[in-house]
């Protein structure tokens, strides 16, 4: 069987080969970017390279990145454990030109690594292009893909761009065809989020450059940026439609069944996936320094681990688990990320603490949020105020309460939910003014809305406590 790791490698080899420079994932905190909560693509180390801000010893260059969708543009943290193809951390292979080849390399560039180097039948492949893409059409046709399995895409999907203004351009995406076994349409087609047609790569033609005033130029200098899911080409690779039937996922998978004592497959197998997703994200963030809070990246940070934990709480969990499991993924992954064996002692502790924090409101919360539901009608609402309540006094992330409700077919309203925080920080500022201690107040408030009330122990203990 093909591993994840001769994947990874017959890649970047391949690229090394047509002259370009193997560059090492850049971090999962962006270095030059504040405005990016976390890498979501392989571009993102080389956003100057693309504008041309800065230059450099190479004009092509390959990479496997790290790299986190949980939050901002990309969030796939609803999709996990729902589909087969998505993760909240995954690597993305990447080829790049900055202002040197351009579209007529770069597509037989690809085709060639997919049916030659991974040896993948062509008769199972479709591609997309941008509607009013006819190069793209043409040289796609070129390669020997019939017509009918080149669809013209008229959305965003198939138009990237950097930011509102920048570079930006048309794509082409590469789908590959897993059969009519499974449920889903091709794209384009309403039932496009089946998992029967995945999208392997994704190749951006970097063309045109946005301006504010919504005018659009042609750029002097043309890049390619392309980004495949090592965990997907994975699953193909090892005969499967199903990135959490990989080898790395499977193994992660049978650490958490044995580590709770239950079923790795069955009914049992969806929670597996969440907390092996999750395993995954948690630590390489945790790796890279990041630790919970209740703000910014550290809440993005929170909010994934206690998900995990409640997964881990459905599997009958009593003890805290997901630190357990830590020496699976460091055996996985540690040879290609030594940061994760180097960080090993900070990432166990740390869920270790996390876990222990949230294990009594947890299971309180649970139990409220199930005598909750008995008023609740068949696929409505959670009122807003409950959510808000099981965020402020248990520590429950909006998000883990919609993940929670989803099961149910419940969702959560969520105008009711921002009407409450806002109400609640109103009256919490109300009681503060007055007393004489106004510049105190104000920079108390400040702290509190930037670590959020349930740092406020003052404030948790009294409702906590009233509450439970
Ligand atoms: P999808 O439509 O399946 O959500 P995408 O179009 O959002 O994918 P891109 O932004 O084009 O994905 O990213 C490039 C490639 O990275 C994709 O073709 C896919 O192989 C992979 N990829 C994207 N998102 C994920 C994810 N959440 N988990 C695993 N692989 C992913
Ligand atoms: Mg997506
Ligand atoms: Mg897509
Ligand atoms: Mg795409």
């Amino acid at each position: 069987m093909t591993s994840l790791s001769d994947i990874r490698s017959t890649f970047l080899d391949y690229f090394k080969r047509q002259g370009h420079e193997v560059v090492s994932s850049s971090p999962l905190v962006p270095r030059n970017d504040p405005t990016l909560m976390f890498t979501n693509s392989g571009m993102v180390q080389f956003k100057n390279r693309f504008t041309g801000v800065e230059a450099g010893d190479y004009q092509r260059a390959t990479t496997s990145q790290k790299c986190v969708r949980a939050g901002g543009k990309h969030n796939d943290l609803d999709n996990v454990g729902y589909t087969a193809r998505h993760h909240t951390f995954f690597e993305m292979l990447g080829n790049f030109s900055f202002g040197d080849y351009f579209k007529k390399e770069a597509v037989p560039f690809a085709w060639e690594l997919l049916t030659k180097d991974f040896g993948i039948d062509k008769s199972k492949l479709l591609t997309t292009v941008y509607h009013t893409d006819d190069e793209a059409f043409e040289l796609w046709k070129k390669i020997g893909v019939p017509e009918d399995r080149i669809i013209r895409i008229a959305t965003d999907d198939n138009f990237w761009r950097m930011g509102p203004t920048g570079p930006c351009g048309p794509c082409t995406e590469i789908f590959y065809d897993h059969g009519d076994h499974i449920w889903g349409g091709p794209p384009g087609s309403a039932d496009e989020d089946g998992d029967r047609f995945i999208e392997i790569w994704n190749v951006v033609f970097m063309q045109n450059e946005q301006f504010e005033d919504g005018t659009m130029k042609p750029l002097d200098m043309q890049s390619i940026d392309t980004g495949m899911g090592l965990e997907r080409i994975g699953a193909l690779l090892q005969g499967g439609h199903d990135n959490y039937e990989t080898d790395l996922f499977k193994a992660l998978i049978e650490a958490s069944a044995h580590a709770t004592s239950t079923d790795p497959f069955g009914d049992q197998n969806v929670h597996h996936r969440v907390i092996a997703d999750h395993l995954r994200s948690t630590s390489f963030l945790i790796a890279e320094g990041v630790l919970p809070s209740n703000e910014g990246r550290g809440y993005v940070l929170r909010r994934i681990m206690r998900r995990a934990m409640r997964h881990a709480h459905l599997l009958g969990a009593q003890d805290p688990v997901m630190h357990k499991l830590v020496p699976a993924l460091v055996q996985q992954m540690g040879a290609a990320y030594p940061e994760l064996g180097q960080g090993q002692t900070l990432i166990e502790d740390t869920f270790l603490n996390e876990e222990i924090r949230f294990k009594t409101t947890l299971d309180r919360g649970l139990k409220l949020l199930d005598d909750a539901l008995v008023d609740v009608d068949e696929g409505a609402d959670l009122p807003g105020e409950t959510a808000f309540k099981l965020y402020d006094t248990y520590g429950f992330p909006l998000d883990l309460t919609q993940d929670a409700l989803r099961e149910k077919g419940h969702g959560v309203d969520v105008d009711g939910f921002d009407a409450a925080m806002a109400e609640q920080k109103a009256k919490a500022r109300a009681a503060w003014s007055g007393t004489g201690a106004a510049a105190d107040a104000a920079i108390w408030f400040d702290l509190a809305d930037r670590h959020g009330v349930t740092e406020f122990l003052g404030y948790e203990t009294e409702t906590a406590e009233g509450q439970l």
